[in-house]
């Protein structure tokens, strides 16, 4: 089998940066064979400039809402931005189906191997399909009030059937895992405001040993709706025909009030985290440790500036040892799908040039999101064997483009 060599100025392992003068050598399908020194790599090394990477986990996207792209401008802040993502939804089909077509293109040719994406619908089934990047879809559950919970839920297990459908004819694709499949799918509560108890309770019980994810304190007026009852929140559910929070209000923060839904051994990406105070952060790792679960932070800079124009308090998280890892989010909220553009605003930012170094952002980028979304043992990394996808990252442009 021959084998393909790459040089670049810098080789980003998934762990640490190595100088010019190493070598990755994959075979024709990218595996990884090695990464030598250059004078013991032979002839017929491609020589290329940037920073050679381990394939791009993306941990956060919403594929199906890419025919939103320029359509809620930029700083509306996020109820306003709610209300429109939530009353702008019909979209010509055809028109839908163009553009999470023209997406998914997008984050393969950025150099995108895995993507945890957020879905209501099984609009982006037939895409993914067909697609040679891995999904984890989280198939999102919306359920104010606990009436109509268990019919509510139904409607969503229908949506993840869709999904489970469309990974069994995946089998054959290029990409599988040790156990068969390729991708993967769970159901998801979306945030502390548009999930009722029982909705919370079941999903408990459905997702036993699951990865999954919820939208987390995006706002100050998640916390004020679960300590008052009042607040922001209460302009968006009267577009849903609800004149009062359906939530029982706990007097505490919104993630103190709905973390303790979860114990059955669950991995939560806590999505976004923009307004986290410190003292949260320390409850919810030790809440987690002590009830059997993992967390994972993800981290979507550009949405956050998109739609608040804030970020969240990476030092806090950094200081309190949480696993990071990065999303884009969608085209409602990003003006493109990279995470390469995301590494860029983390390390763009002078709050964070003390804490937070390129080595840092870029496991954050790889090895990190491959093993929160449990596809390490092939993604994240180049490690003999493994078959991570081979990027090219410009630090000039942060751009980013697939080599393999
Ligand atoms: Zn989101």
């Amino acid at each position: 089998m021959p084998f393909q060599k790459f040089q670049s100025d810098e080789i980003f392992t998934g762990y640490e940066l190595l100088g010019s003068g190493y070598v990755l050598i994959t075979n024709e399908e990218g595996e990884v064979d090695a990464i030598v020194m250059e004078q013991d790599a032979g002839d017929n090394i491609q020589k290329v400039r940037g920073i050679l990477s381990p394939g791009l986990i993306n941990c956060h996207c919403h594929l199906e809402l890419s025919h939103l792209k320029n359509v809620i401008p930029p700083h509306t802040g996020l109820i306003e931005f709610l209300c429109s993502v939530v009353t702008k939804r019909n979209f010509d089909p055809a028109v839908i189906q163009d553009e999470i077509v023209k997406a998914e293109k997008e984050m393969w040719d950025n150099g995108i191997v895995a993507v945890g994406d957020i879905g209501n619908t099984a609009d982006t089934a037939d895409v993914k399909s067909k697609s040679k990047i891995r999904w984890h879809n989280f198939v999102e559950v919306l359920g104010f009030t606990d009436e109509k919970a268990e019919e509510n839920l139904a409607l969503y297990q229908s949506v993840l059937d869709r999904f489970n459908e469309i990974r069994s004819r995946s089998l054959s694709g290029p990409k599988t895992d040790p156990d068969g499949y390729r991708d993967r799918s769970s159901l998801v509560p979306h945030a502390p405001y548009s999930v009722s108890p029982k909705t919370f309770r079941l999903i408990n019980q459905l997702t036993k040993n699951q990865v999954i994810s919820i939208h987390n304190q995006e706002h100050p007026a998640e916390d004020e709706l679960y300590k008052t009852g009042g607040g922001d929140y209460l302009k968006l559910f009267k577009i849903f025909g609800v004149n009062q929070s359906p939530f029982p209000v706990t007097g505490k923060s919104s993630i103190r009030s709905c973390l303790p839904y979860f114990n059955n051994g669950q991995t939560i990406f806590l999505i976004h985290n923009t307004y986290m105070p410190e003292e949260d952060i320390s409850w919810a790792n030790s809440y987690a440790t002590e009830n059997g679960l993992k967390l994972i932070y993800c981290l979507c800079p550009n949405a956050n500036l998109y739609i608040e124009n804030r970020v969240p308090p990476i030092e806090l998280f950094i200081k309190h040892g949480c696993q990071l890892v990065l999303g884009t989010d969608s085209y409602s909220s990003n003006w493109q799908l990279s995470i390469a553009k995301e590494v860029q605003a983390i390390l763009a930012m002078p709050r964070f040039a003390t804490v937070a170094t390129l080595t840092d952002v870029l496991k954050w980028a790889t090895i990190n999101g491959a093993k929160a979304l449990q596809w390490d043992n092939d993604l994240g990394s180049f490690e003999k064997g493994k078959r991570p996808g081979v990027v090219l990252i410009d630090k000039n442009y942060w751009t980013s483009r697939r080599l393999i």
